[in-house]
Order: C-alpha cells, then structure tokens, then sequence
C-alpha cells in the first residue's frame, strides 16, 4: 500500500535537502488505513514529489524517507543495492583479522532507517527498530543471501514492547551459533551471545575507546570502571597494563560475564576486583574509605531505575561526573561517555564544565571521539552520530 501524504510547508526544505526522519508535527494528514511498512509518498502542499519511504513508528519518529527518486522501488534490488556499497565501505574490517566484529550497516546512515546489521565472526544480527520495516524484511534476507555468505542469522526486534525485550528466540536462518561464541576487536578477545536478551555483551560502538584505553591510558594504573556489564573496558584496561581494575555493575549478570571476559584474555578473574552493586553506592563506599582512582569510566544507559534510585543522563550526568572526580587521582583521568542523541557534545562538554568547577577541580580535555566509521551518520542528519566519549584530566 502507498499512501500520499503532504507535508507542512515548513518542513518542505529539509526533506529536499536530504533529512530522513519522518515525525508527527512534520505531515499534515495520515490516513485512518494506514499500517507500518505502507510506502509514503511525500509531497508539498502544491503536491509536488519530495520523497519516498515507509511508515513505522519509533520513539524518533513515524517513519524513514529512504529515496528522493520518485521512480525508485523499495525491493530486493533497492535492499542489495544499499547493502552493496555498505559492505564495500566496510572492506578494510571484513580483511582485518584481529577485529572480527563490527556494524556493517548503520540504519540511515546506509540509507535505510530503521535497521542496523552487525558482524559477529561469522554470524550476522539485524536490529528491527519498527514493525514497519520489519515488513520489508524478505527483501533485506534475500539482498544478504545474494551478497555475503554466513553461519547464521540472527535478529532483535527492538519494537516488541517498551523498553522490555519479549523474544526468546533470536534465530533467523543459517546454522545456529554455539554460544558464548569468542569474536576479536584490535586482537582482545570478547565472548558474545547473539541469543540471549536484547543485547550482546559487547557493544561495537566504543571499539576505538576500548584501544585507546589499552594503548594509551592503562599501563600502571588502578581503573575503575563503572556501569561496567560485562567488563569489555575492564578486560582492555587490564591488557594494557593496569595494575588493577574495579568493575561496577548493579546486575547480578554482570559477574559472571565479567568473568568469561577475562578468562576469554587469559587473565585470572580473581587479580581483578568485580563489584555488583549501585554505582552511587559504590562512589559513597570510595569516599568513605578513602580511595583515589588514576582511571575512571563512566558509561551509563541514558536512562535507568534501580531499587533505589533513577538515573537520567540529562538531568543526572553534572553529578555522576563530580562523583566521579571526588575519587579520581590528583592528575587522574575520567574517561566521560553519553550515548543519548538528547546531549550534545557542546551540552557534554558543558556538563563536564560545571561538574569540575564545582568541585575546585581543573581539568584538561585530551582526547574525544564519537562513532567509529563501521557506524556511519549522515551530514543530512547528524544527530545519528549519538555517541560523545570525552577523556580529561583533573589536576
Ligand atoms: N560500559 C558498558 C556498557 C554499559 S550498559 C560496556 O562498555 O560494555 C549499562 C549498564 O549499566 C548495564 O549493565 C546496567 O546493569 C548498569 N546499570 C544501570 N544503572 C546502574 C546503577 N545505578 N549502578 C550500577 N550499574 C547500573
């Protein structure tokens, strides 16, 4: 089914400039009939043609334009043709073998909102963001039959339930993988199941955090490392040297996959110290005995609720970030990251600002990244480019 839909004229300018997300505020009408993974036919108000995509609903939006070619079809022939070029830019990583795991299609930065690929030694995991483009998902199967060859398929449906991840199994077509399965990232060794909740036990993103953790920032230095999960910034820390790493994380899973990850590096479990519990407890305890840290990572969902308490990352961060610094070494380094598109990094660089102002400490930026290459972004829609990781050092 194809729906016209018009948008308002205020809106008319970005989408001919390329922006690809379809909101609520930004269409005039959308008919009673219509359901997620109906083609939408943007036009002006004179109904003249802007753009082309689908419709499905997302916390970000209602839909994707995913063409501004009114003659182009969504098929499996539109499908291999994104994934075509994706997976040639992505060439230098499918060669590397010391890193055998990392995206190979971005959603919208590839050209089709709405759903993410990942490479995991063998395996592939699509993320489905809407039932909408779920829909489309022949066409996606076929382009990747016809395209690369695999063990096994493997998908997540983030749309299931709010926040909550229902499907228990996870398997598409192929073989199934025998999990923990060991893939490599710039040569350590994580364990990753792609069948078991709604995440993997690593996130690809921090690929280039986790190095230069490893290769610049370790060596001889206590590390704390809280919101920690399964330890991946823990396990590189320790590979590069540190004396010792404190892993933080509130939930019971978190000890034995910490575990596994350093096992997976050859490194005894038992010379590292893991911790289940609420961070901000864990800050308390530090105050109170007195610990200074040379190295402490803060990576928080951008939202969670514990027992206790809530943490937003918007409201919340200021002070994670002075909590942070209350137990961080004279000349220490507090390696800062957000993953929330509702931060900017002029906001996150603000946060970190006030936070050492108001504990009378000075600080230096030494380095900041944002999405590696492998989860490319558009220039037509930069607030893809969610991820802002800042290291400082505070005097
Ligand atoms: N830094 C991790 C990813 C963090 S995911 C990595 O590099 O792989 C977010 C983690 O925060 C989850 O494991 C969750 O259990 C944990 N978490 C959320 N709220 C917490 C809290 N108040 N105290 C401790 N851990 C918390």
């Amino acid at each position: 089914m194809e729906h016209t839909v018009s948008l308002k004229t205020k809106a008319v300018k970005k989408f001919k400039q390329g922006y690809p997300l379809i909101t609520k505020d930004v269409v005039n009408h959308l008919s009673e009939s219509i359901e997620e993974g109906n083609v939408l036919k943007l036009v002006d108000e004179q109904n003249r043609f802007i753009g082309k995509g689908y419709y499905g609903i997302q916390n970000k939006g209602i839909g994707w334009v995913l063409t501004n070619d009114a003659g182009e079809e969504f098929d499996t022939a539109f499908f291999k043709r994104k994934l075509q070029k994706s997976i040639k830019e992505r060439k230098p990583l499918y060669d590397n073998p010391d890193t055998t795991a990392f995206r190979v299609f971005n959603a919208e930065g590839d050209g089709i909102g709405g759903v993410t690929i990942d490479f995991y030694g063998g395996y592939y995991l699509i993320q489905w963001y809407s039932k909408g483009i779920y829909e489309f998902r022949s066409y996606l199967l076929k382009a990747m039959d016809e395209l690369v060859e695999y063990k096994g398929i493997y998908q997540k449906k983030r749309f299931d339930k709010a926040g909550q991840y229902v499907e228990e199994d996870d398997f598409v077509k192929g073989e199934r993988g025998d999990f923990p399965l060991l893939i490599k990232e710039n040569g350590i060794r994580y364990a990753v199941d792609l069948n078991e909740g709604a995440m993997t036990g690593i996130f690809l993103d921090q690929r280039n955090v986790r190095k230069t953790i490893r290769d610049k920032y370790a060596n001889g230095k206590t590390v704390l490392n809280t919101f920690s999960y399964t330890g991946a910034f823990s396990v590189a820390a320790a590979l590069g040297g540190a004396v010792k790493t404190t892993s933080v994380d509130v939930a019971n899973r978190s000890l034995p996959k910490t575990k596994e990850q350093f096992l997976a590096n050859g490194i005894d479990p038992d010379t590292q110290e893991i911790k289940v519990m609420d961070v901000f407890d864990y800050f308390g305890y530090a105050v109170k005995k007195n610990l200074a840290y040379d190295l402490v990572i803060l990576d928080p969902p951008s939202f969670a609720r514990t027992k206790k308490r809530t943490f937003s990352s918007q409201k919340d961060y200021k002070q994670l970030i002075k909590d942070a610094v209350s137990i961080t070494a004279k000349k220490g380094i507090v390696i800062a990251s957000s993953n929330t598109s509702l931060i900017s990094m002029a906001k996150f660089k603000g946060f970190i600002e006030t936070a050492c102002k108001e504990s009378n400490r000075r600080y230096r930026i030494l380095e900041e990244f944002s999405l590696p290459d492998d989860f490319k972004t558009t220039k037509a829609f930069p607030e893809g480019n969610y991820l802002k990781v800042v290291f400082f050092q505070v005097q």
